[in-house]
């Protein structure tokens, strides 16, 4: 997990709920959130990697609790709403940042797929932003920041299913700016290009499984290529846009979509 030391003062006060936080991006995010004086619910289906980000934020000195969650599961997402009302006592901003990858040949790609994939990246989105916005709507205020994807607006052949259900994130992004403006709830996206992360290893898996080259840096060869900026991204290059989201210096900002991925869909 890359947690940014911050200045401690942005978001004090503030309480964020990140979900697919126990992992990967979302693990920076909350980190970086914590860093910043936010109180987090670190929320996952994987209630252990949950608390192992939670209590790393706690052996920090920052405030975090973690929540066992299906985001593709109304009750479960109401729920976990509960809790962190209890435990926090308010919520200020969502993060909907839990996904599941799929790798498969356009021709080759079954309904199961296309089912699963759309309903955790898209479905789990609808559900937690409805969720949670009825408690913003309560106080007319609150911010909502979707993780999209270069493949919303870039997709690729082997990743049709999952670049559907990631154009799913932004159009829901565009959607819910709209439906949710009147209530003074914001919402938008942030786009991680080639961000080097557990799902990104998933990528790089050749038939065998391994990870390809077993070397990163072979993966990343070919890769950097296609990034103006010639590197692959860290957590941690894409966890200052999230604090920036979920501040109030972006109160003037509504559905958009900032990508952080070096200047990939430019290529
Ligand atoms: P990335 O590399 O984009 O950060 P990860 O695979 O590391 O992706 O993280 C995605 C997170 O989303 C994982 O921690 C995973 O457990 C979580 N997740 C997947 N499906 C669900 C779900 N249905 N509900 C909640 N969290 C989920």
């Amino acid at each position: 997990m890359t947690v940014d030391q911050g200045t401690g003062q942005r978001l004090r006060g503030r309480v964020a709920i990140v979900t697919g936080a126990g992992n990967g991006i979302g693990a920076a995010f909350a980190g970086a959130l914590a860093a910043e004086g936010a109180a987090v619910a670190v929320a996952d289906i994987d209630g252990d990697a949950a608390q192992g980000v939670a209590s790393t934020i706690q052996e920090r000195g920052g405030r975090s609790l973690a929540v066992q969650v299906d985001v593709t599961d109304r009750g479960s997402v109401r729920a976990m709403v509960s809790t962190v009302l209890a435990g926090f006592g308010d919520v200020d901003v969502l993060f909907n940042n839990a996904g599941v990858l799929l790798k498969e040949p356009y021709l080759s790609t079954t309904e199961q797929q296309w089912h699963k994939v759309m309903e955790v990246n898209g479905l789990g989105v609808l559900l937690c932003t409805q969720e949670v916005a009825r408690h913003f709507i309560t106080k007319g205020r609150g911010k909502v920041v979707n993780t999209c994807s270069t493949s919303s607006r870039s997709p690729s052949a082997h990743f049709a299913a999952y670049a559907a259900s990631k154009a799913s994130v932004l159009s829901l992004t565009h959607s819910s700016a709209r439906a949710l403006a009147p209530y003074g709830i914001t919402v938008n996206g942030i786009g991680p290009g080639i961000i080097q992360t557990n799902l990104w290893s998933e990528m790089h898996r050749d038939e065998s499984g391994s990870v390809v080259g077993d070397d990163p840096t072979v993966a990343l060869d070919d890769y950097t290529s296609s990034i103006l900026l010639r590197r692959v991204g860290t957590p941690g290059d894409v966890a200052p846009t999230a604090v920036f989201l979920a501040s109030d210096d972006s109160d003037y900002i509504t559905g958009q979509l900032i990508m952080v991925d070096g200047g990939i869909v430019l290529q």
